[in-house]
């Protein structure tokens, strides 16, 4: 197994790839910014390296052309992680030096599809050479609600409303392991919290500037966890935020808190089924704090 640096702002984004990456046996170093990831890259020397792209201060395909650039971390395979599904993006990936493209949320097939390709490539293999490695996009299919394999009391607890919380988007991202799945979950409501009061703050205020940059990372997150309904609102937030709409804002806080509440009570009854089910060996597993890169 390998030692994985991830670069990466957003926490839940950050959160996912570790728990997907750690769960199947990798080791990974994590920087909240470029300036740390390429310190890191150096000191370190990871095997591989998952770079968001939209970072703060440096972008991600500015340190990845100083990685390419400097012999030191030159044949370090370089994935790019991009929220915008472009191909654009993937061009100025490529020129970039990137060996490989992910287009978030992640999910965990296309994540270690493109990660065994890198590391199983020889070591001599010249990288950022221009063969980007990348997993066609899903089929839609493959984003519906599925019950497949799963065991009547963890279906109980997403079975409300699957606007709420979607077992099928969850899988999809993260796959089937519960106490992975959990973790996951109560990542997102312990890093939404903050932001989520953020948010109202901001509402409240009418800083719709910052309302709509909040609405913008819990967007993210929320549809990362398979909220979609929450994700809605956190976009219609966004968009009001960034065209100055006080008044929609102000409009659009109940529903958004109303939703949040609705979305934690889904979690805690998933906590609920994983913890009760006799099944489950690995539910009241308690997980070692994940460390952060400085900031
Ligand atoms: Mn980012």
């Amino acid at each position: 197994m390998a030692r994985i640096l991830i670069v990466e702002d957003n926490p839940a984004n950050l959160k996912l790839a570790t728990l997907l990456l750690t769960s199947v046996g990798h080791n990974v170093l994590l920087a909240a910014d470029a300036e740390t990831g390429l310190a890191l890259a150096l000191s370190d020397q990871p095997e591989l390296i998952l770079m968001d792209i939209q970072l703060p201060g440096m972008d991600g395909l500015t340190a990845t052309s100083i990685l390419k650039a400097d012999q030191a971390t030159a044949g370090i395979p370089v994935v790019a992680l991009t929220a915008m599904a472009m191909k654009s993006d993937e061009e100025k990936s490529r020129l970039a030096g990137c060996d490989g493209y992910i287009a978030k949320p992640l999910n965990f097939r296309e994540l270690y599809i493109v990660i065994d390709e890198l590391l199983g490539r020889p070591a001599a293999a010249p990288t950022g050479s221009g063969g980007l490695v990348t997993v066609a996009p899903p089929e839609a299919d493959s984003l519906q609600p599925t019950s497949a394999g799963i065991d009547e009391r963890w279906a109980d607890a997403f079975a409300d409303d699957a606007s709420v919380l979607d077992i099928g988007i969850l899988q999809y991202r993260v796959g089937n392991d519960r106490s992975v799945v959990l973790d996951f979950l109560e990542t997102f409501q312990e890093t939404t919290v903050v932001i989520a009061q953020a948010l109202v703050t901001a509402c409240v205020a009418g800083d719709a500037g910052s309302a709509g940059a909040q609405a913008h990372k819990l967007m993210s997150s929320a549809r990362a966890v398979g909220a979609v309904e929450l994700g809605n609102l956190c976009a219609a937030m966004e968009a009001a935020g960034r065209s100055n709409r006080i008044v929609s804002l102000a409009v659009l806080r109940d529903p958004f808190e109303t939703e949040l509440a609705r979305v934690n009570a889904a979690i805690n009854r998933v906590r609920e089924s994983v913890r009760s089910s006799p099944k489950s060996s690995t539910g009241d597993q308690q997980r070692a704090p994940i460390e952060t890169g400085s900031q």
